[in-house]
């Protein structure tokens, strides 16, 4: 285990040919990191093939064991992560932010490595006898976000390692820190070369799409990058498991109690200060208790608070760079412009260091303003006044994106009624965004394609081989 400052730099550049990285809070510089070639890409990809075979003839206990141990190895360092994803994310150290981030990596790794995955019978009549099984991929690329750099590149790569896979990192050029210091306190525990992180720009790491050595992109990003990969994957017939853009809604059903909802209501929306693909970006309210929600979750909303991630107080932080700082201040002030209502919020501090912007809720608004419309993520939450369910349900369904959404009632069944109308991955009731290493998670429509976590995310990262005979 490393001290912060070991840590640090031991993954930074030190050449001076590095690229610096900046605290989103205070514009303080975090540290330098390397800036990586095509050349550097093709060692780490030679090196994830020639350690590739080994691995997977550890066969699933083997590499479990192993896989364990980088567990443990980041809990011993969960502290030192967290701080520095807290400086170069922005995320708080507390609540559902950088400690609960870390402490999901170790979660999800544990849990890719102990999830059961036996042969399955598929046929077996007495005269034909066919088994399901699933073969190592070889080496995958994983291709990762800002938003929770540590814990999506865990999503990506426990499962691919699990299954008997190599891994190459490729993270967003706004978190790599975070995910250099994640691979390399995960590094402890594995063997060398199966397991590398490039620290690239996009054309750098694009090059991962179209790579011949490798088998299986796993990509969490903009449905617009998803894109861009599906095409340049296209001539190496790439495997491909796409999480991208959502923006998701939630419907509070008449009977539902704004009080009782309100505190959920507001993490749902405004877990990592907003910027959580499956985050509640659109809140849909019934008409005779659309007042009263406003009003609870503004209380709610009011006494969060948000500041510099390494004060033990903040829940909230800043966004986590200027263009998303943008995208939420220009969209929220758009929606001002036509006349909606802001509840809380909307006015940014523009005085103060870092990209701060405020909790914001913004009520009376049309369903078709760009701020209900696109992807905000960040901390601004648009509700919605309706008149009956399905006009509710018509207006979740209205989006090309479909990540996931949730229903909010007192009523079980109607709540499940309602949610299986919902064209989303997953729909939650009474929360939203709860995510379990156990349970599938992926989009509909243009939020992408595959499923991650529980046996079919393991699945997800082999290649079905069916033994008949
Ligand atoms: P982004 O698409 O801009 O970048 C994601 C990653 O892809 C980065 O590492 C980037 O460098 C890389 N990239 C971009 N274009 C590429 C290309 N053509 N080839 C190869 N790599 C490329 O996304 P972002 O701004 O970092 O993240 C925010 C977006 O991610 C939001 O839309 C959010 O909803 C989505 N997201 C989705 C999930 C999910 O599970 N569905 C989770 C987190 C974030």
């Amino acid at each position: 285990m490393e001290t912060y400052d070991e840590l640090l730099t031991s993954i930074s550049d030190s050449s001076g040919a590095g690229r610096a990285i900046f605290d989103p809070a205070t514009g303080e510089k975090v540290g330098d990191a390397p800036v990586h070639d095509l050349e550097y890409l093709e060692r780490a990809v030679d090196a994830a093939v020639a350690a590739q075979p080994a691995w997977a003839a550890l066969g699933h206990e083997g590499r479990s064991a192993v896989l364990l141990k980088a567990a443990d190895a980041v809990e011993r360092s969960a502290e030192e992560l967290a701080r520095l994803l807290s400086r170069e994310q922005g995320k708080p150290l507390n609540g559902p932010n950088a400690r609960f981030e870390v402490s999901a990596c170790a979660a999800w790794l544990r849990a890719a490595a102990t999830i059961p995955l036996e042969p399955e019978t598929v046929v077996d009549d007495g005269e034909t006898r066919a088994e399901l099984h699933y073969k190592p991929i070889g080496v995958v690329g994983a291709i990762g976000p800002w938003n929770w750099p540590m814990m999506i590149t865990v999503w990506q790569i426990a499962p691919a390692l699990r299954m008997g896979n190599a891994a190459v990192v490729k993270p967003s050029g706004n978190t790599p820190l975070s995910v250099l210091a994640l691979i390399e306190v995960m590094n402890e525990a594995l063997p060398e070369g199966l397991l590398s992180v490039i620290s690239c720009g996009r054309e750098v790491g694009a090059r991962l799409t179209d790579h011949p050595a490798i088998g299986k992109i796993m990509f969490t990003g903009s449905t617009a990058a998803g894109k861009a990969i599906i095409k340049s994957s296209a001539d190496t017939v790439k495997r491909l498991t796409l999480e991208l853009g959502g923006n998701d809604a939630g419907i509070v059903l008449p009977d539902a109690d704004p009080k009782a909802i309100a505190q959920d209501l507001f993490w749902g929306a405004f877990i990592n200060t907003g910027q959580t693909c499956a985050a509640l970006k659109r809140l849909y309210v019934h008409e005779d208790i659309y007042d009263a929600v406003c009003e609870e979750l503004t209380k709610v909303a009011a006494g969060m608070p948000m500041g510099n991630g390494l004060d033990e107080n903040n829940v909230l932080g800043p966004l986590q760079n200027k263009a998303q700082y943008d995208v939420v201040a220009n969209l929220v002030e758009a929606a001002k412009e036509s006349g909606a209502k802001v509840l809380l919020g909307g006015n940014p501090n523009t005085e103060q260091p870092g990209y701060f912007y405020p909790t914001t809720l913004v009520a009376d608004i049309d369903n078709d303003n760009p701020l209900v419309s696109e992807e905000q993520f960040g901390p601004a939450l648009p509700i919605i006044k309706y008149s009956s369910v399905d006009e509710a349900v018509e207006k979740a369904n209205g989006l090309d994106v479909g990540l996931g959404a949730s229903v909010w009632s007192t009523n079980l069944p109607a709540a499940r009624e309602v949610a299986a109308r919902i064209q989303a991955g997953t729909v939650w009731i009474n929360k939203h965004g709860v995510v379990d290493p156990r349970i599938p998670f992926g989009g509909a429509k243009q939020s992408g394609y595959g499923l991650e976590f529980g046996v079919e995310g393991l699945k997800a990262l082999g290649i079905p081989q069916i033994i008949n005979g």
